[in-house]
This record gives structure tokens, C-alpha cells and sequence, in this order.
């Protein structure tokens, strides 16, 4: 692979910090296919899937960096530390991260170290789930006709709180998008913020959780009903959470959603082609997905 796509030696001592996508390993980088090919050790996350790191060498030390069974989650010092120590031992050292490293990700922290430390590496991006989980749900983030910007927010500070260093007035007015990552635990509190702006309580939002994997679920609500529909559903982390218009392409874009149930696809699903087109008769299944 490394000879057919012109790809990087992967020098004993480095560390290459990967994206593992959302979950879906057919979404990994080539990239990151030769990293894990190459690596004689990966530290990984919580959120990297199992099937991903199935595609490490049989010989790969593999050392588990997340929070997983309500244990505290190793400090983030010590997981840069056993990075630096790994690569000072002659290690190919690939640090795998899901989603994009530098989204959310911490990525930027543990360069950083490793620029302190004096150890070369390379960064290596991924899908982030904020748009590559909300594309396995039909949900694009733009879309012409809705919306020129979109803005992705945490929904949960270093400290576990909803983060206070936000202007959410200045988001909630200007963002016709707004994608949440880590929101699940403070999404009543985040929807009733963005109702006080003046969003509309009855805006579409969909919530995306396990996106791209076998577990994936999906739910349609309100801004308003977010917190109690989610609860209602049993839907927990991890999940993205889209409010905007671009929810309701959904109706024409669940692309996935019609492959494994067969369901039809609305061709207009803003409505804007006039009458007749979204007669639920008239509709048409999108050709070529099946
Ligand atoms: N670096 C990651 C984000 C890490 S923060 C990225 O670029 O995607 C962790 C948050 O990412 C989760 O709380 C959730 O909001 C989101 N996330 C990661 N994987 C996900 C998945 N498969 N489905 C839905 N959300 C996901």
C-alpha cells in the first residue's frame, strides 16, 4: 500500500496522532490503514472501534488511554507522557483518536507535548462525527437553501459543566446550524439557552447517537422536546445533536435509512417544488441504493 499510494515511512520513534472516524472503518484514511499496519504500538480512545483496531499488527502493543466502565480517565499529562516515553523507547508510537484529532479531540495538547519533548510526528485527520455522523443520518450541514454557516459547540466544559465561555446569544442569532458534540448530559439546559436567544422552540433538531456503527440511532425532534424525547428514547452518549433546518433533508437524504428498511425518500424534502411533488404517491426512491 505504501509503495501504490506514495505513502510516508513510518519512522521508528515517531508518533503519527490519527483520526479514527466516527466508527465506520471504511471511513479511515489510508493513512491511518498504514499507520495501523505499520505501528508497533497504538493508544486509543474510548470511542475507537473495535473492528479499527483489529487492523493493528498481531504484534502491536495496544494500550487503552480512554474512560471506559466509570473509571476516571487517565490524566491527560500521563497518557502525553506514555506517548513520549513509547517513542523514546524506538517505537512507532500511533496515537488513534476518534473522529479528527484536532476536533474536539485534545489532539492540539498532546502535539504540543510532543513538540516540548522534542519527538517528531504527524497529524493525521479524520472524520468528525459533526459531519461525517450527521451524513450517515442524511443530514448534510450545508445545504444552499438553508443555511451559509454552520457552528460546531461543545456541550460540556474541561470541568463537566455547559461551558461558560461561550457568547450563546451571539451563536443561538448568528448560526442557522448548530452542531453539538458532547451535549447529551446538559441538552435541556443548551435548548432552553438557545430558546432565550430567540430560536424558534418547534426548530428541528436531530440527535445522531453511536453514528456510522451497527448501533446507530437517530432521533427527530424539537428544540423545545430535545431533552425529554432523548430521555424518552434511552439514547445516550456518544451522539451529535444537528438543530436546524438542514434536519428536514433528512426526509430526503437517509440514504442509509432506505437502504436497510427499504423506505421511500422524499425528493423535495423542503417543500419548495411546489404542489403535488411531496404527494406521498408521487413520491420517488431515490435510484442506485440498493
Ligand atoms: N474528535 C472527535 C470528537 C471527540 S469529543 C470527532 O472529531 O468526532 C466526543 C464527542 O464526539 C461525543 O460526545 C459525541 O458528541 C461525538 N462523537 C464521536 N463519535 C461519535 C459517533 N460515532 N456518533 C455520534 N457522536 C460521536
Amino acid at each position: 500500500m505504501r509503495q501504490r499510494f506514495g505513502l510516508p515511512v513510518f519512522e521508528a520513534g515517531w508518533v503519527w496522532l490519527a483520526g479514527a472516524g466516527p466508527g465506520d472503518p471504511g471511513l479511515l484514511t489510508l493513512h491511518t490503514v498504514h499507520g495501523l499496519a505499520e505501528a508497533d504500538a497504538v493508544v486509543y480512545d474510548a470511542l475507537v472501534d473495535d473492528r479499527i483496531l483489529a487492523l493493528a499488527k498481531p504484534t502491536a502493543e495496544l494500550v487503552f488511554a480512554g474512560k471506559r466502565g466509570g473509571k476516571p480517565s487517565p490524566k491527560q499529562r500521563d497518557i502525553s507522557d506514555r506517548l513520549i516515553e513509547l517513542a523514546r523507547s524506538g517505537k512507532r508510537v500511533l496515537r488513534l483518536k476518534g473522529g479528527d484529532p484536532f476536533v474536539f479531540g485534545r489532539g492540539g495538547e498532546e502535539a504540543l507535548a510532543l513538540v516540548e519533548a522534542g519527538i517528531h510526528f504527524r497529524v493525521i485527520p479524520g472524520v468528525t462525527a459533526g459531519t461525517g455522523g450527521l451524513a450517515y443520518a442524511g443530514i448534510p450541514v450545508t445545504h444552499r437553501d438553508t443555511n451559509q454557516a454552520v457552528t460546531f459547540v461543545t456541550g460540556h466544559s474541561a470541568a463537566g459543566e455547559v461551558p461558560e465561555g461561550l457568547d450563546w446569544e451571539a451563536i443561538g442569532q448568528g448560526s442557522p446550524v448548530i452542531v453539538l458534540y458532547m451535549a447529551m448530559k446538559h441538552l435541556g439546559i443548551i435548548a432552553s439557552k438557545f430558546i432565550a436567544t430567540g430560536r424558534n422552540p418547534d426548530e428541528p433538531v436531530a440527535v445522531v447517537s453511536n453514528a456510522s456503527t451497527p448501533d446507530q440511532k437517530v432521533l427527530e425532534t424539537t428544540l423545545a422536546k430535545a431533552a425529554q424525547d432523548v430521555a424518552a428514547a434511552e439514547m445516550a452518549a456518544p451522539a451529535v445533536i444537528c438543530i436546524g433546518d438542514v434536519v428536514r433533508l433528512r426526509s430526503g437524504l437517509d440514504w442509509l435509512g432506505a437502504l436497510t428498511s427499504g423506505r421511500m425518500l422524499d425528493p423535495d424534502p423542503l417543500g419548495e417544488k411546489g404542489s403535488g411533488a411531496e404527494q406521498d404517491g408521487e413520491r420517488q426512491q431515490r435510484p442506485n441504493l440498493a
